[in-house]
C-alpha cells in the first residue's frame, strides 16, 4: 500500500476508493473557476481526500463534504479547523439523501452546486444520484475519467454516444471544460481525466409516459453496438416479431435499419411511449 505525505501526516492511499490525490494548484483553480462560486454560493464536495480542492471551495457560503474514509477525517478536521463555513460527513455519498441534507445544513430549499474530483470507480452511480434524487442542486463541476467524459457529452451519431449520453441528455445539459493529464495525479491513474459542467433541467421540455421503461428501453437499444436497433430490440423483447417491431418503429418515425446511435433524445422518447403500449 502506497503512502501520501501531507503537510504534517502520512496517510494510507486506498485505490479501492478511487483515491487519486491531486495538487496541481493551477488544475485546482480552474475546476474552481469554472464552478463559479461567490460568497453566496452553497457548495457540495464529494470526496474531499486531503483537502486541496475543498481549500479553494472555502471561499463560498458553506461547503458540505462527503468523505467515506474515515481515516482521512482527522487530517481534514485538523486542516481546516479554523474555517467556520465547512461540514465534513464521514459518509457513503451514495447511502445519504442529499435533499435532506442540504435542507439540514445549509437552510430549507436552499440551491446548491456540486464540485468534486470523483471517485472514479462510483463515477456513473453518483451521476445518477443525483439526477435522479436530487431537486436542490443547480450545476455539478466534475473531474471523471475522460472515456465518461466523452460519453456524458457526446451526441448523436458519434462514437461515444450511448445510453449514459441520453440519460443525462434528458435531466441535464452537459458541457466538456477541459482535460487534465494523469500525470499530475498522486498515485497516477492509468487514464486521463476531464472536468464536466452539468447543469441539472428540472422542468423537461419532452418526457416519455414511463420513465422507468425509458431509461431500461434505451439501455437494452445500445445493448450491442453492431446490431441494428431493430436487432437489439428483438433481442430485448423477444415477445415481437420482426414484422410486428417493424410496425412499432414506422409508427415512432424511426427507419427500420437505423441504429441506436443515430437517435435523438426525442426518437427515444417516441419509441418509448409507442413500444411501451405494446411490451
Ligand atoms: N478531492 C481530493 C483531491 O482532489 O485530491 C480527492 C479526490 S479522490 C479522486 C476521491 C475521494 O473520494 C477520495 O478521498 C475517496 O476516499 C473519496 N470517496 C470514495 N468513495 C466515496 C464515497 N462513496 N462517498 C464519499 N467519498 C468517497
Amino acid at each position: 500500500m502506497k503512502n501520501k505525505n501531507t503537510n504534517s501526516d502520512t496517510i494510507r492511499i486506498k485505490k479501492h476508493l478511487g483515491q487519486n490525490f491531486l495538487s496541481d494548484q493551477n488544475i485546482l483553480s480552474k475546476i474552481v473557476a469554472a464552478a463559479e462560486i461567490d460568497p453566496e454560493t452553497y457548495v457540495i464536495e464529494i470526496g474531499p481526500g486531503t483537502g486541496a480542492l475543498t481549500e479553494k471551495l472555502l471561499k463560498a457560503k458553506k461547503v458540505l463534504a462527503y468523505e467515506i474514509d474515515k481515516e482521512l477525517i482527522p487530517g481534514l478536521t485538523k486542516r481546516f479547523s479554523h474555517s467556520g463555513n465547512l461540514t465534513i460527513l464521514n459518509q457513503d455519498i451514495l447511502s445519504v439523501d442529499i435533499d435532506q441534507d442540504i435542507e439540514k445544513h445549509f437552510g430549507p430549499k436552499t440551491r446548491a452546486i456540486v464540485v468534486a474530483n470523483l471517485p472514479y470507480y462510483i463515477t456513473t452511480p453518483i451521476l445518477m444520484k443525483f439526477l435522479e434524487t436530487s431537486k436542490l442542486v443547480d450545476k455539478m463541476i466534475l473531474m471523471m475519467q475522460m472515456e465518461v467524459a466523452r460519453r456524458l457529452t457526446s451526441k448523436p451519431n458519434t462514437k461515444d454516444y450511448n445510453a449514459l449520453s441520453v440519460a443525462i441528455s434528458y435531466r441535464s445539459s452537459a458541457e466538456y471544460l477541459f482535460k487534465v493529464p494523469r500525470t499530475v495525479f498522486y498515485p497516477q491513474p492509468n487514464v486521463d481525466s476531464a472536468v464536466v459542467s452539468i447543469k441539472t433541467r428540472y422542468s423537461k421540455p419532452l418526457m416519455p409516459n414511463n420513465e422507468s421503461f425509458f431509461f431500461v428501453m434505451v439501455r437494452n437499444c445500445f445493448q450491442q453496438r453492431r446490431k441494428t436497433l431493430a436487432n437489439n430490440l428483438l433481442s430485448a423483447y423477444p415477445k415481437f416479431e420482426r414484422n410486428q417491431l417493424e410496425t412499432i418503429l414506422s409508427e415512432s418515425k424511426i427507419d427500420a435499419k437505423a441504429r441506436a446511435e443515430t437517435l435523438s433524445l426525442e426518437d427515444f422518447i417516441r419509441l418509448s411511449d409507442v413500444l411501451e403500449k405494446f411490451v
